[in-house]
């Protein structure tokens, strides 16, 4: 079969042939249809401090995916071949201690697909079975494709109020644009969205958000003041990895605003502890997405009509991928969608 692989430790990536991947009784072989490009895909591509630390060679790479069932496993249960899916890419360990509590999201011995396994930017991936989930008829390809970083922007926003309440975004990439569907589909007041990129903020501005602003032209206090906003945002976002972006955000958080913390700086980060400390915010990390439970929820808020189709802006087939990351890197990009067997 193809594969996008990262065949050897220097920039780039190589579609190459390579064995269709074997199953064992618990795993399901997964024949791919669309996948999306994440940023980390692009730091595989790149290959910055991160990936050499991280990736061993070689190694197919790609976590987003929807695709449909080809073969299960002699175990498996609740999967036939046929069955439309998509892929939670934190594969847990079972046994430690939050995994044995059913909070999968927070193992400690987690691998990653497409990072520390072989991914899905393949025409097969084999994954084990409670890492697949069935996708609802409505749900089409295109947005199952990048169900795994909408699920992000599901996992953090949801972990807190949002009705009636004031939101800052900072960052609006695909799971900042993402988040901003989320918390005005669940009933937030003021959604405001910061981000240097302006295609990204136009973007943000046609997925109807209060204010979309650029912190380089304008502060977020004068957006506050502009919409009418007196005392501060109820609920903040940090979906960047900007470490100035974090700090705009915790000096306008309200007294006991709430901030989840999703972007991945690229090294440790000096914030005003004074700010968290005074104003009694409560700061909630968050990686990846909870497991089942936010699928669900996604599944749900896009079959109640919340719509994230804007943040779809390129796709490309899987030969075309240098092309691919090409928009990646420029950055003049929604999500980005490689297709394989259609
Ligand atoms: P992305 O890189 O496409 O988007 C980040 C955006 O932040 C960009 O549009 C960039 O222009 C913007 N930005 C940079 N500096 C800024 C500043 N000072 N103020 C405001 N915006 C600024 O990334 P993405 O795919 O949307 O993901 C968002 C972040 O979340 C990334 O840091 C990514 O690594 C991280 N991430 C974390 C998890 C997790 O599980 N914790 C999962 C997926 C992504
Ligand atoms: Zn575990």
């Amino acid at each position: 079969m193809k594969a996008l692989v990262k065949a050897r430790r220097e920039p780039g990536l190589w579609l190459k042939e390579v064995p269709v991947p074997e199953i064992g009784p618990n795993d399901v072989l997964v024949r791919v249809k669309k996948t999306g490009i994440c940023g980390t895909d692009l730091h595989i591509f790149e290959w910055d401090e991160w990936a050499q630390r991280t990736i061993e060679v070689p190694t197919t790479i790609g976590h987003e995916c929807a695709g449909e069932v080809h073969a299960v496993g002699s175990h498996v249960a609740g999967f036939k071949p046929g069955d439309r899916v998509s892929l939670e890419g934190h594969v847990t360990c079972g046994y430690c201690r939050n995994c044995r509590a059913g909070r999968r999201h927070l193992c400690r011995n987690s691998e990653g697909l497409g990072v520390n396994r072989h991914g899905c930017f393949a025409e097969y991936v084999s994954l084990p079975a409670a890492n697949v989930f069935r996708l609802a008829p409505d749900i089409p390809d295109d947005i199952a494709a990048f169900l795994d970083p909408l699920g992000n922007a599901v996992h953090s926003a949801l972990s807190f109020d949002l009705v009636g309440e004031d939101v800052l975004i900072t960052g609006a990439g695909p799971v900042g644009l993402m988040a901003a569907a989320v918390v005005r589909h669940a009933g937030a007041r003021y959604v405001v969205i910061a981000d240097v990129n302006e295609y990204r903020l136009d973007i943000a501005r046609k997925m109807g958000v209060s204010y979309a602003v650029n912190p380089r032209e304008k502060s977020i206090r004068e957006v506050m003041s502009h919409v009418g906003m007196e005392e501060g945002f109820d609920v903040g976002l940090e979906m960047s990895g900007s470490a100035d972006a974090l700090r705009d955000l915790l000096d306008v958080m309200n007294y006991g605003g709430r901030v989840a913390v999703l972007g991945i700086p690229a090294g440790p980060v000096g914030i005003d502890f004074g700010q968290v400390i005074f104003k009694g915010l409560v700061l909630k990390g968050i990686y990846g997405r909870e497991v089942f439970e936010t699928w669900y929820k996604m599944t749900s808020l896009l079959q109640a009509g919340m719509n994230v189709t804007h943040v779809l802006t390129h796709r490309y087939r899987a030969e075309q991928f240098e092309q691919a990351f090409e928009a990646m890197r420029a950055g003049s990009c929604g999500k980005v969608i490689l297709e394989w067997t259609g």
